[in-house]
């Protein structure tokens, strides 16, 4: 290939990272001016530009054309400044880029796959240039992030998923696919938007729907074999439950919003059991929010209750509570509740509020996931302070603007007493005398660790024990030195660790229930694992 297609080529490139014998025998020479500089310079370059710009859909934008022009330092940079970069490559700066993608939009960075392409979409999964596809994610934008339908321009959220998948968890950034599924959008503005990138109408539902997704699915597997992982991505919850039952038993599927999300807030609560005592079947969960995350959560920690207590299922859920739009969710209004609610419909009078379900149950641990902020308020708190030594407070709806409450409110409400854990992050806390830094449950600690032990194992499916068994190895990695801090989650600087040790243990998990491929078996699942991460750093070329 020519030196100067080398420059085009974001795989490739490494700029003024050539070396002088790399310049001559690739036909390098004066297409590059005379300096040579290392990765590590021109990360230290990058990284002064990208703090200049005040607004961070600027160092997205930044970052996106990096990623366009030179892979590797793309990915040098966000694993190096993980903590620094994590907002602006994904949440929150990715959904005001989503909000603007029409008019930021530049190249395509992933697969578009609307109802034009209908009984053609085998064919769409050709178009991509790479073969070797690993992980997908897919959204088709009807719920993205708190921001509601994004119709085609969704597509920010796959690209900055599949980022995280490489950063944090090691996979391949050729084995990763990020694809939107444009079923149209029923947002009023993108529909008048002259800008609008996606398809002129309403979103196609019921079979229309079912049946693109099965074209879909069943393409997938025909062009990609069954261990490649599709993970579901902001789609709206009348949908979510259903696709994953549907493609659970077929395909090796797995949903953030709503398994990803259970595994990381199951962690924190075994790991808050070291600060607290007793087992999770000692607890009694309240939840605000009966959505994709609360019920997916409620019923992962059903399930580990179970485990661990020999009770049945069914029993060990009527630990579990739940209050949606209407009030506590109670038998008697079993007949009209969403199926997925209907588990949660134990015996018990209804209440109308949140602070009325407090008194009423009197949990251990309460749990924000409606999406609407300030519903922790005063009242509530002090009620859960009431009755608990060490209430467990939970605020997970994002962004910050809809945590149920704030870290600090959380602390001084209930004297210092509280363990606290957030969607959004907070920073710690003094609260007289002492320093509490409040845990962040970030999906980002699970899912690419989780996604590289299905990738490692050749997982054929999914499994809820691969879960738990993720849960379990990021709860490990909490030592007493972050306990002593009041801290359930280990800090995010460890990231590409704490993935290995949970791609290892889903493996095991993976080999234990015989839905691994990849056989013989490695003996050393994490040293397996560590060894087969994508590392950013330069090659020679010769
Ligand atoms: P979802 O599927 O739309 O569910 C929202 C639930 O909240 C529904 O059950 C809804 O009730 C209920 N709700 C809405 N307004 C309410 C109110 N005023 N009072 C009581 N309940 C109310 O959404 P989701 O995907 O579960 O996400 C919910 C929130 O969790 C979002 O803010 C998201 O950012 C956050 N989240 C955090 C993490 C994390 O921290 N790692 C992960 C995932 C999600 P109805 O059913 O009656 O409509
Ligand atoms: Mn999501």
């Amino acid at each position: 290939a020519s030196g100067y297609s080398l420059l085009r080529d974001p795989h490739h490139n490494k700029g003024l990272a050539f070396t002088e014998k790399e310049r001559d025998a690739h036909y390098l020479r004066g297409l590059l001016p005379p300096a040579v500089i290392s990765q590590e310079l021109q990360e230290k370059k990058l990284m002064h530009s990208i703090r200049q710009y005040d607004v961070p859909l600027h160092k997205y934008m930044a970052m996106m054309e990096l990623e366009e022009r030179n892979e590797r330092l793309f990915y040098k940079l966000l694993i190096d400044n993980v903590e620094e970069l994590l907002p602006v490559v994904y949440t929150p700066t990715v959904g005001e880029a989503c909000q603007k993608y029409g008019s930021i939009f530049k190249r395509p960075q992933g697969l578009y796959i609307s109802l034009k392409e209908k009984g053609k979409i085998l064919e769409v999964l050709k178009n991509w240039p790479e073969r070797m596809i690993q992980v997908i994610v897919v959204t088709d934008g009807e719920r993205i992030l708190g921001l509601g339908d994004l119709g085609c321009q969704g597509m920010g959220i796959p690209v900055g998923k599949l980022a995280l998948y490489t950063a944090l968890g090691g996979v391949r950034p050729s084995a990763c696919l990020p694809i939107t599924i444009d079923v149209g959008t029923n947002n009023e503005k993108l529909l008048k938007d002259d800008f609008y990138i996606g398809l002129r109408q309403k979103r196609a539902t019921g079979k229309e729907y079912y049946d693109f997704l099965h074209e879909f699915m069943t393409a997938v597997k025909q062009n990609y074999g069954e261990k490649v992982l599709v993970q579901f991505e902001d789609f709206a919850n009348h949908n979510a439950f259903e696709l994953l039952a549907k493609y659970g038993t077929t395909h090796l599927v797995f949903n953030d919003d709503i398994q990803g999300t259970a595994s990381v807030v199951l962690s924190g609560l075994v790991a808050s059991l070291k600060l607290l005592g007793g087992t999770l079947g000692d607890h009694t969960f309240l939840f605000l929010g009966a959505g994709e995350a609360g019920t997916g959560i409620a019923e992962l920690i059903a399930l580990e209750m179970s485990k661990q207590t020999k009770v049945p299922l069914e029993e060990t859920r009527k630990k579990i509570w739940l209050v949606d739009s209407k009030g506590l969710i109670v038998h008697s209004r079993k007949e009209s509740l969403q199926h997925f609610k209907k588990p949660w419909a134990h015996e018990h009078e209804p209440c109308n509020t949140l602070l009325d379900a407090v008194k009423a149950i009197k949990p251990t641990a309460l749990i924000g996931t409606s999406g609407v902020g300030k519903t922790f308020t005063k009242e509530v708190v002090e009620a859960m302070a009431a009755f608990n030594k060490q209430p467990l407070i939970m605020a997970l709806s994002n962004p910050t603007s809809q945590a149920e409450c704030t870290a600090e409110e959380a602390y001084r409400w209930t004297e210092g007493r509280a363990i606290f854990a957030s969607g959004s992050p907070f920073d710690p806390v003094e609260y007289n005398g002492k320093t509490y830094v409040p845990g962040q449950a970030n999906n980002a600690y699970i899912f690419p660790g989780l996604g590289f032990g299905l990738v490692i194992s050749g997982a054929i499916r999914v499994h809820d024990d691969m879960l738990l068994a993720a849960s379990e190895a990021l709860a490990g990695q909490v030592t007493q030195e972050h306990y002593d801090k009041g801290m359930i989650y280990p800090p995010f600087s460890n990231i590409r660790k704490i993935s290995a040790h949970i791609a290892a243990n889903v493996a095991a998990k993976a080999y234990e229930l015989g839905v691994a491929t990849r056989l013989p078996r490695p003996v050393d699942l994490v040293k397996y694992a560590e060894s087969c991460m994508y590392t950013p750093n330069y090659r020679t070329y010769r």
